[in-house]
């Protein structure tokens, strides 16, 4: 028999194993049920297509998207690798002659979307006498919990399917995603018996992260370019905008500037799609503004520099599409540009977009709930002065010791300013409020807006009214911020979020101090709180 390596360059071309997936083929091979976390771009693939090809029988793969679904087909059946689908993407007919040809045994790896799994045709296949599935893996595995960005009800279904097998296939397990919530539930809900987790390093050193706020979003992408285009002439690049709307605006704007652009989203036909996709692929444009529908099962080593023009809904999102930059290892950068009206409309998306409509009304609570909480650890990453690897690495469960001297807030140089006195005054605010106001309301107390909203609600009579009349807005925003991530306050999930003092919140009145970092030029902004 071939060995494995043997037929990752017989199929692959390719010669050595990376991290990780070796030991998660081996076990597999050994009839060991495998769970395999690692980042996007790591050669998860791999990973359950070798141990296919060594086993006797059908692999299944149950993929959550029809185009990775198509993609990954596609390019198996090139490498000369029988392989199908089956989704909702082919006509009963073509369904059909997929179960038929699979029962004569044509394919070695069958990839099946988690809805079909218990539908009467793909049964009847399974239970078919001679055929015989010996290996099950799940791609995308975070999708069968609530705790992942990409929760799909569909995914619980694959549990009861094992059971109705004549003989339990060995399982693997495959995600990028490393929470802790999300590899207990993977574990559980998947019932894996004994498996070898094997996690890979999350951090990707070749990349740089940053974080900008700017004035005007377009100009600083327009400036960035023209850079690039001086110091890295015809460098790749991806701009994430979070609407096809802005999609549209910021491709026609570069255009118009003169750069080589083209773009990418969901409102355009599949063929022009797939011509923008290849465009960019094959180096006939540089720059590919798109929304998150671009990039999955897409792998351009080359991409130098990945910007969000909007910050995306949680860090899951932001780390995968980032990712996508600097593949083949060489330096890459990945730069969000923040603006507070990011995250209303993500806060709009989660509780109106059409993400969670398949799901029952408590379900769905609970998923926008945890959503919410984590577009707040999105913002926070935005808002962050410290060591923005650290942060990400820390989200995901890694510990990265050291700051890493390769994002913006290392290389910015920062003075620590003390402003226990400015958060004590945001305490006593919110507490003599007796009731809860959002972000905005108190920071209009706490500079002393004289407008119709105060007014009306006897705000002026607060005893904090004007005790931080010499903060700029955002210089107090981001003083709460900072207390949110330093779990002084908290911005509740309601509706209206508002702001509410914690357990910890009375600590900054009995002596606790609140030391921030403000970058070096805008120290004339520094806070200064009113003598009382
Ligand atoms: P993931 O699913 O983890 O995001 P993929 O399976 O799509 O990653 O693999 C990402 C890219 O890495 C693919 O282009 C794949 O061909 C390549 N790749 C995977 N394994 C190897 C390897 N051992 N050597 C070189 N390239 C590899």
């Amino acid at each position: 028999m071939e060995d494995a390596r043997g037929l990752l360059k017989q199929y692959f071309g390719f010669d050595d194993f990376r991290e990780g997936q070796k030991p998660l083929i081996d076990a597999v091979l050994e009839g060991r049920d495998v769970l395999g976390i690692m980042p996007t771009g790591a050669g998860k693939s791999l990973c359950f297509q070798i141990p296919a090809l060594m086993m006797p029988g059908i692999t299944l793969v149950v993929s959550p998207l029809i185009s990775l679904m198509k993609d990954q087909v596609g390019a198996l059946n090139q490498a000369g690798i029988h392989a199908a689908f089956l989704n909702s993407s082919l006509s009963m007919g073509q369904y059909r002659k997929a179960l038929d040809l699979a029962r004569e045994g044509r394919y070695k790896i069958i990839y099946v979307a988690p809805e079909r799994l218990e539908t009467e045709g793909f049964l009847r296949f399974a239970l078919s006498p001679g055929v015989d599935i010996s290996f099950l893996a799940v791609d995308e595995a975070h999708c069968v919990s609530q705790w992942g960005q990409d929760f799909r009800p569909s995914y619980l279904k694959i549990l009861s399917f094992l059971e109705k097998l004549p003989r339990r296939p060995v399982l693997g397990a495959y995600t990028a995603t490393a929470t802790v919530e999300v590899k207990e539930d993977v574990l559980d809900i998947l019932n894996l018996r004994d498996p070898l987790v094997v996690t890979t390093g999350f951090d990707r050193a070749n990349l740089f992260f940053g974080v900008k706020k700017p004035r005007d979003k377009y100009r600083e992408l327009e400036s960035y370019l023209r850079e690039k285009e001086e110091k890295m002439p015809g460098s790749s690049g991806i701009v994430y905008c979070l609407s096809r709307k802005s999609v549209e605006e910021v491709c026609y704007q570069l255009r118009e500037a003169g750069f080589s652009v083209t773009r990418y989203h969901a409102g355009l036909s599949d063929t022009e799609r797939r011509e923008n996709q290849d465009d960019f692929i094959y180096d006939r444009r540089q720059i590919m503004v798109a929304t998150n529908a671009f990039g999955m099962g897409i792998d351009k080593p080359d991409v130098r520099f990945v910007i969000h023009y909007n910050m995306p809904k949680n860090m899951e999102s932001y780390y995968q599409e980032a990712g996508r930059a600097g593949r083949d290892g060489e330096p890459a950068e990945c730069i969000l540009y923040f603006g507070a009206a990011d995250q209303r409309t993500n806060r709009f998306l989660i509780e109106h977009g059409e993400d969670n409509q398949e799901l029952d009304e408590e379900t769905r609570r609970i998923v926008m709930g945890k959503d919410l909480e984590r577009l707040k650890q999105m913002t926070f990453y935005c808002a962050s002065s410290g060591c923005l690897r650290h942060y990400i690495l820390d989200y995901f469960g890694e510990d990265s010791g050291t700051e890493c001297q390769n994002c913006s807030n290392c290389l910015e140089e920062f003075d620590l300013s003390d402003v226990t006195e400015q958060a004590a005054a945001v305490v006593r605010c919110i507490e003599s409020c007796h009731r809860n106001f959002g972000i905005n309301l108190i920071v209009d107390v706490l500079r002393g807006a004289d407008n119709q909203k105060i007014r009306q609600r006897g705000l002026e009579d607060n005893p904090e009214y004007k005790a931080l009349a010499g903060m700029t807005v955002p210089s107090l925003k981001q003083l709460m911020n900072e207390m949110m991530m330093q779990g002084f306050l908290n911005l509740s999930n309601d509706d209206y979020p508002v702001l509410e003092l914690t357990d910890r919140s009375e600590e900054l009145l009995s002596g606790e101090k609140l030391v921030i970092k403000v970058p070096k030029r805008e120290e004339k902004q520094a806070p200064k709180a009113r003598k009382k």
